[in-house]
C-alpha cells in the first residue's frame, strides 16, 4: 500500500507520534469530524465540488516558476511552487475551503480557529463568506499588533476576532482559547486547525487537502524539465503546506526532502522555533509530537521573525518523517530569512511571506553547496502582510 494509504494508522498514529488525547466532551466531537471526512470527504460529490472551487475560486493550478536570477546567483536551479498566487495570498485557503465544504455537508453553521501570523484566519473567513457561514477567530495579541492588515482582512470578510491577552500572547496561547470557546458550541460548529498539526484526524485531513500542491507540482516539474527535482522544500511551522508539497514526492526515492525551520536568533531557549532540531518526544493540544519544552517540562516559549512558525510543537507526521529518517530537517536563523526575502524581492519582483522565505534562504545556501543542482521550494505565501513590519525594523534592503 503507498505511504499516504498507510500513514496515519486508524487511531491517527504516525509511529508514535499522533493520536487524540483530548478531554471526554470533545471526543465525541471529533469523532464526529472523523467519520464525516471518511464518508464525506471521499464522496465523488465532496470531491468534485472542491475541484470547482480549486479552479474557478482559488485560481488553481498555481504555477511552478523558474527562478532565474536567483539560480545564476546561487548556481543551482531554484524551482517556486508559487502557493503565494493562491487566492487569499497562501496555501492555507487549500485545507480551510475544504474544511468549511466539510462543515457545510455535516450540517454546520459556524467555523471556530486560532490563527499566528493572521494567515489561516484570513483563509478560513475567506472560506466562511463563501458558504455563507459564521466565522470565530482566536489571535495572540502580539500577533495582531504585528500582523494588522491581516485583522483589517479579518474583519472585512465578516469575521469575529478574538484578543488573546495570557500567556505569551502568541499562537501556543490561541489555539488554547479556541479550543475553549469550541466546547460550548461544538453541536453547530466546526472546529477548523489550520495545520497538520492537533488532534485526529486533522493532521491526516489537512495533509489530505494540501496534498493538491505537491500533486500539482510534481506533474508541472516533469512538464518544464522532463525529470523530477534533486531536492525539494518548504519551511516547516505546524507543516501544512510542507506535508502538502512532500505529499506529490513521498514515493520518489530519488527527491530528497526536507523541511526548514526557524532559528531565530540563536539557540537558547526563547529565541528560537526550531522544533525539530532542538524538541524531544511530548504532548501538546491533544497530540504526540517532538516538542520543545522549558526546565519544567511546559512547552518552551518560542520566537521567529514570521509569526506563521512560532510554535513550539510539530506535526506528528514531520516528527515520524524525521525519526525515519525520511525527510532531513534544517533550521535557518532571522537574518538569513531576511537576507532571502530581500533578495527574491530584488531579483526576481516577487516579494515572500517571511515564512516562506525560510524555505528560499534553505534553497540558496543548498544550491551553493551543490552547483548544479535542482531545487523545487513551496513558495507558501506572499510578503504584502510582513512589508511594513520588515520596513520598520531592518529597512528596505537598499
Ligand atoms: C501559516 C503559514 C506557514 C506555516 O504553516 P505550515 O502549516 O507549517 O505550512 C507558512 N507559510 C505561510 C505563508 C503561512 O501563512
Amino acid at each position: 500500500m503507498s505511504y499516504l494509504k498507510s500513514f496515519p494508522n486508524q487511531e491517527g498514529f504516525f509511529g508514535d507520534f499522533g493520536g487524540a488525547f483530548l478531554p471526554p466532551v470533545l471526543i465525541p466531537h471529533f469523532e464526529e469530524i472523523n467519520k464525516a471526512y471518511m464518508e464525506l470527504g471521499r464522496s465523488a460529490d465532496f470531491l468534485n465540488e472542491l475541484k470547482y472551487i480549486r479552479k474557478h475560486y482559488q485560481g488553481r493550478p498555481t504555477p511552478v516558476y523558474y527562478a532565474h536570477n536567483l539560480s545564476k546567483e546561487c548556481g543551482a536551479h531554484i524551482y517556486l511552487k508559487r502557493e503565494d498566487l493562491n487566492h487569499s495570498g497562501a496555501h492555507k485557503l487549500n485545507h480551510c475551503m475544504a474544511e468549511a465544504l466539510l462543515a457545510k455537508h455535516m450540517g454546520k453553521t459556524k467555523l471556530i480557529a486560532e490563527t499566528g501570523a493572521g494567515q489561516h484566519g484570513v483563509a478560513l473567513a475567506t472560506a466562511a463568506a463563501y458558504f455563507g457561514m459564521e466565522c470565530e477567530i482566536h489571535m495572540g495579541e502580539i500577533d495582531i499588533a504585528k500582523e494588522a492588515p491581516n485583522v483589517t482582512r479579518m474583519k472585512l470578510l465578516g469575521a469575529k476576532v478574538v484578543p488573546v491577552s495570557f500567556g505569551g500572547r502568541s499562537l501556543k496561547e490561541a489555539v488554547d482559547s479556541a479550543f475553549d470557546s469550541y466546547v460550548p458550541q461544538a453541536d453547530t460548529a466546526l472546529f477548523a486547525i489550520g495545520s497538520v498539526v492537533g488532534p485526529h484526524p486533522f493532521p491526516m485531513m489537512v495533509r489530505n487537502f494540501q496534498s493538491v500542491v505537491g500533486h500539482e507540482a510534481r506533474e508541472q516539474f516533469l512538464e518544464m524539465t522532463g525529470e523530477l527535482p534533486d531536492q525539494v522544500g518548504a519551511c516547516v511551522g505546524g507543516g501544512s503546506n510542507a506535508m502538502g508539497m512532500f505529499a506529490g514526492f513521498i514515493e520518489d526515492e530519488n527527491v530528497g526532502l526536507n523541511g526548514v525551520e526557524p532559528l531565530g536568533r540563536g539557540t537558547n531557549i526563547g529565541e528560537h522555533s526550531a522544533t525539530m532540531t532542538y524538541g524531544k518526544p511530548g504532548m501538546i493540544h491533544g497530540f504526540k509530537c517532538l516538542l520543545l519544552e522549558d526546565e519544567e517540562g511546559n512547552p518552551a516559549p518560542v520566537h521567529s521573525i514570521a509569526s506563521g512558525l512560532d510554535y513550539p510543537g510539530v506535526g506528528p507526521e514531520h516528527s515520524y518523517l524525521k525519526t525515519m529518517g525520511k525527510v532531513d530537517y534544517h533550521a535557518v536563523t532571522d537574518d538569513e530569512t531576511l537576507d532571502a526575502f530581500y533578495k527574491l524581492s530584488r531579483m526576481e519582483g516577487i516579494i515572500p511571506a517571511l515564512e516562506s522565505s525560510h524555505a528560499v534562504a534553505w534553497a540558496m545556501k543548498h544550491g551553493k553547496e551543490n552547483p548544479g543542482s535542482t531545487i523545487l521550494i513551496n513558495l507558501s505565501g506572499r510578503g504584502d502582510k510582513d512589508i511594513d513590519y520588515v520596513a520598520e525594523n531592518f529597512g528596505t534592503g537598499e
